[in-house]
């Protein structure tokens, strides 16, 4: 095995990076080649047909029947020109990544012969046997029905010779069973929400839009370490490993050269993410060894999403042809950095208006404090519920953990903006707020400086930072669907707006200007959470801790508790009132939840017992046997002294003994609790079960750890961290 081990690592420090097949044309030319995008709509339907899906992608208009049989025709031209053969419906249930099952376009013809058929029935319904996805209870096996529904504001694309379909995915009974329903009606609820804001300052402005621009952190491991590494390939993280000499202390890494293995693979990547129309844009080596990021430039929150999972998806197939693995985990590796997947979240107008940026001028700025102002009030009161958001047993890895992100949610301002804010409190509602520079006069105004994306200071340890014209909400997990954030962030900030709107209006009906009304109905908001989800300080400090529990921040930090706060009262009412969670919805994605969060536990739990018994073990009796043969050897020809001489190999067996016994007893115990947790039919109660279980995994840790440093490096059967990490 040591052997295995040494070749393994020579090899794969012998690789080469693999040739990339670069297209004919520049980027912007093959951009969207794979995707059924409007220009392709153009080509391949009618003008009537065509004119009824913008409609219907545009503004919600249903297509009828004979409408989708003429799209479904027009792709099915445009998609066998491509060599296309099945079709899928694309969906994304409740586990993490997504589903699909192919159906070929091959139907009798009647005549003796074959015929490729796809007509809009096929593309607007499908009902896949999907009994075995997660639904919390919803659906029953006995009556497994789940539907699939096209979204057409989800461009079809073309996958290898499958033209995927992105779709809903609901219960008979009308429930929501995966991630894109809830998120699709968020973001209605918050267009529905902004727009009668919006449009008091312009009445032109038509529909408003979430925008997500995700930043997509991953390690990159050569494929025959990983595959050297059974937690790797079982659980995603490694659950051993003695930290490398050398890390992430140099911080060398960072922003560094990128390796030419890596390099090809991100050409190619982005080649493949051109094709679907996926507008990638930075590339770069992140904190960690090993440690690389990938980001497009945002678009809308549901597509931008699906570009995400897309290239999730994509990113493990075209790994694999540069002889790598990637690592979506949020902590694969102790000690180091892990991967996150900021959210860079914004609301915009058809107009053009980014409504978290500072305006043109008083009025514009009087509007983006609004919002601005309005999605703090949101932050602050579903600060735990955000929290549950992104929790998972992955992710519970980095939160809280002295790294990004904390296990508290509150909000980054910047001085500029923090400075804004007290101003406001100060003077009379009808101040104009000005953006300096621009107009000549200063006096008496409330300023934003006209630099101000550039002023924006940055500040690596909150959760939920303002970057001058969107806010990060950097807490969301590398391997996480983005979709349970924006779900809930938007959905949050939509009651919030509308609780808003409501008192403005009240204010107005008094007869007070829209200005006045609006400041009048800011101000007492801006006083509520200046002081308390405003905080601009180190996230990571223990004074944070105590700080926030005083400010009544949520400071749970144990991830099957935080979910509970799906299902409390004040957020069971706002998702309802929202319109994109019923109660029943709601706790059933729970149960889905804490069954996810045991299961993980439990598959770390049963590979950890297994390495320390299988590998680790044999491994350290197999020195300790060398060691002894030693000593044995050393007594035969000096009786007298062999104590002292040996006395190295003595404690070395003495420690090895004691490690082994404990790493056995520890695993043992570890086997009990799992036997116990396994009785439990409460899913929340089993996710707290395993929970101390997932405590435990790092006790077994740590005595393996400290065998590695002392076991011969030839017998230790498993690539160590600085080989997982260096080789690239
Ligand atoms: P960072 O410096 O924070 O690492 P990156 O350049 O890696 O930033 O990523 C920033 C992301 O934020 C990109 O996806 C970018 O398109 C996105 N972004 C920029 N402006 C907005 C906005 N107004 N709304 C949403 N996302 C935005
Ligand atoms: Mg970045």
């Amino acid at each position: 095995m040591s052997k295995l081990r040494f070749d393994v690592v020579q090899d794969a420090f012998k690789k080469k990076a693999v040739a990339v097949e670069t297209p004919d044309a520049r980027p912007s030319e093959y951009f969207g080649e794979l995707v059924f995008n409007r220009e392709k709509m153009h080509k391949y339907l009618d003008i009537k047909t065509y004119n009824a899906l913008i409609d219907c992608i545009d503004n919600g208009k249903p297509l009828d029947r004979e409408t989708a049989d003429h799209v479904a025709a027009g792709m099915k031209t445009w998609a066998l020109a491509h060599g296309v053969t099945h079709i899928t419906h694309w969906f994304q249930p409740l586990t993490e990544g997504t589903a699909e099952k192919h159906d070929s376009f091959m139907d009798y013809d009647n005549k003796g012969g074959m015929i490729e058929t796809f007509d809009g029935k096929s593309l607007a319904q499908q009902e896949p046997d999907a009994s075995s996805f997660p639904s919390g209870g919803i659906r029953a096996t006995f009556e497994a029905r789940g539907y699939t529904a096209w979204d057409p504001t989800s461009p079809v694309f073309i996958q290898d010779d499958t033209l995927c379909i992105p779709t809903v995915f609901i219960a008979y009974t009308g429930e929501a069973l995966d991630y894109k329903t809830p998120l699709k009606k968020a973001l209605k609820a918050v267009n529905d929400a902004a727009l009668p804001i919006c449009k008091m300052f312009d009445p032109k402005v038509k529909k408003v839009f979430s925008y997500l621009g995700w930043e997509q952190e991953y390690f990159l491991v050569d494929e025959d370490l990983y595959a050297a590494r059974p937690d790797l390939m079982l659980t995603g993280r490694t659950l051993m490993g003695h930290a490398s000499s050398k890390n992430q202390q140099l911080d060398d890494h960072y922003f560094g050269a990128i390796p030419s293995r890596v390099m090809a693979f991100m050409r190619d990547i982005e080649i493949a993410g051109y094709k679907l129309g996926i507008p990638l844009k930075t590339r770069h080596n992140e904190v960690a060894p090993n440690q690389f990021e990938l980001a497009p430039i945002f678009g809308e929150t549901n597509l931008s999403n699906d570009q995400n999972q897309l290239i999730m998806n994509t990113m493990n197939a075209v790994a694999r042809k540069h002889g790598f693995v990637v690592l979506m985990h949020e902590k694969p590796f102790d000690g180091i950095n892990g991967s996150g997947k900021h959210n860079n979240w914004s609301l915009g107008t058809d107009t053009g208006t980014l409504l978290l940026a500072p305006g043109k001028d008083s009025k514009g700025n009087l509007q983006f404090v609004t919002f601005f102002v309005n999605v703090l009030a949101a932050v602050q009161k579903y600060n735990a519920l955000l929290k549950a958001s992104i929790a998972s047993a992955t992710n519970a890895h980095r939160l809280g953990a002295n790294e990004a992100p904390p296990a508290i949610v509150s909000a980054f301002l910047g001085k500029t903006m923090t400075d804004v804010l007290h101003k406001l409190l100060e003077v009379p509602s009808d101040t104009p707020i000005e953006i300096a520079g621009k107009k000549g006069k200063s006096v008496g105004l409330v300023e934003i400086p006209e630099i101000f994306i550039d002023n924006t200071d940055r500040n690596r340890t909150s959760p939920f930072a303002f970057t001058g014209n969107r806010f990060e909400f950097r807490a969301v997990g590398s391997s996480a669907n983005c979709a349970n954030a924006m779900t809930t962030l938007n959905a949050a900030v939509a009651d919030q707006l509308t609780e808003f709107k409501a008192a403005v209006d009240k204010e107005m009906a008094a007869g007070k200007s829209m200005n006045i009304a609006i400041m009048d109905t800011l101000k007492p908001i801006i006083k509520k959470i200046i002081n308390v989800i405003c905080f601009d300080g180190n996230g990571y400090s223990d004074e944070w801790q105590k700080e926030a529990k005083k400010r009544g921040l949520d400071i749970e930090t144990c991830v099957p508790q935080m979910f509970k706060a799906f299902t409390e009262k004040q957020n069971i009412e706002m998702f309802t009132r929202m319109g994109v969670y019923s109660e029943k919805e709601l706790e059933a994605r729970n149960e889905v939840r804490w069954e996810i969060y045991s299961k993980k536990v439990q598959i770390e739990a049963r590979v950890m017992g297994r390495m320390a018994i299988n590998h680790i073990i044999p491994a350290a009796l197999a020195y300790q046997t060398k060691l002894l043969d030693n000593i044995a050897k050393v007594k035969d020809l000096f009786p007298d002294k062999y104590q002292k001489m040996a006395s190295v190999e003595i404690e070395l067996v003495e420690d090895i003994a004691t490690k082994i016994t404990e790493i056995r007893d520890k695993v043992e115990a570890m086997i009990e609790e799992r036997k116990k947790a396994n009785q439990i039919t409460d899913e929340y109660k089993k996710a707290m079960a395993y929970y101390k279980i997932a405590e435990s995994l790092f006790a077994i840790r740590k005595p393996i750890d400290k065998l590695e440093e002392v076991v011969d490096n030839d017998m230790w059967p498993l690539p160590k961290y600085r080989e997982l990490l260096f080789i690239n």
